[in-house]
């Protein structure tokens, strides 16, 4: 329900904005703006593989330009407020440009369980890989960090919260046992929710392991 346009948050008044910030909410799913015909700012359904051009954040309402906000580093320029990042956006962050290599061992997990909650397992899995592009939470590979050579392991959150299954255990143990062959340090960027309950005590197998 829309009230007054102003509302009264952390001590002052604020013109709320033509649509509602959620606070968090851009860390889930950054919203993308157009102006309309009569010059309000409305949000936009993104066909997939779009880019927006403008988000907002959602922590102070200031639109960004995609770009600026990508020269730093996906911190809001106004509030400092941290945007969500995907495994390719933290990857490309990350590493000097042009020296990655994805290394992520080309496996899927069947649903061993053969488990169901709201929906079942395998159709969740179906669609965190559409809506991705990636096999699982994990992306492995090497790269360059200020010239070093790195052996990095990324967790996508937008995977099924970046949750630890077998797959994902088995990217990570064989990311780590590389790098040792390989005596270059080990990286790993952390994103997830925990264990993935779906694959039950096969996830929690998966803490020992890595
Ligand atoms: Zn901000």
């Amino acid at each position: 329900m829309r009230g007054s346009p102003w509302c009264f948050r952390a001590g002052w008044w604020h013109r709320r904005a033509e649509a509602p910030i959620i606070r968090g909410e851009h860390r889930r799913n950054p919203v993308p703006i157009r102006r309309d015909d009569r010059d309000r700012y409305v949000e936009v359904e993104l066909r997939r593989g779009e880019e927006p051009l403008w988000l907002r954040c959602g922590s102070c309402g200031e639109l960004v330009f995609r770009r600026r906000l990508r020269e730093n580093n996906y911190i809001c320029p106004r509030c400092g407020a941290y945007f969500f990042l995907t495994a390719e956006e933290r990857i490309a962050a990350l590493v000097d440009e042009g020296t990655f290599q994805e290394l992520t061992l080309p496996l899927e997990s069947d649903d061993p369980l053969s488990f169901s909650d709201r929906k079942p397992y395998a159709d969740r899995l179906r669609e965190a890989r559409e809506s991705t592009g990636l096999s699982d939470a994990v992306v492995v590979g090497t790269g360059n960090i200020a010239g070093h050579r790195v052996m990095l392991a990324v967790m996508d959150f937008r995977f099924i919260g970046g949750s630890m299954g077998i797959v994902a255990g088995e990217q990570l143990a064989f990311a780590m046992e590389r790098a040792a062959e390989e005596r270059i340090p080990f990286v790993f960027v952390v994103a997830s929710g925990g264990a993935r309950v779906q694959e039950g005590v096969l996830s929690l197998l998966q803490m020992a392991k890595t």
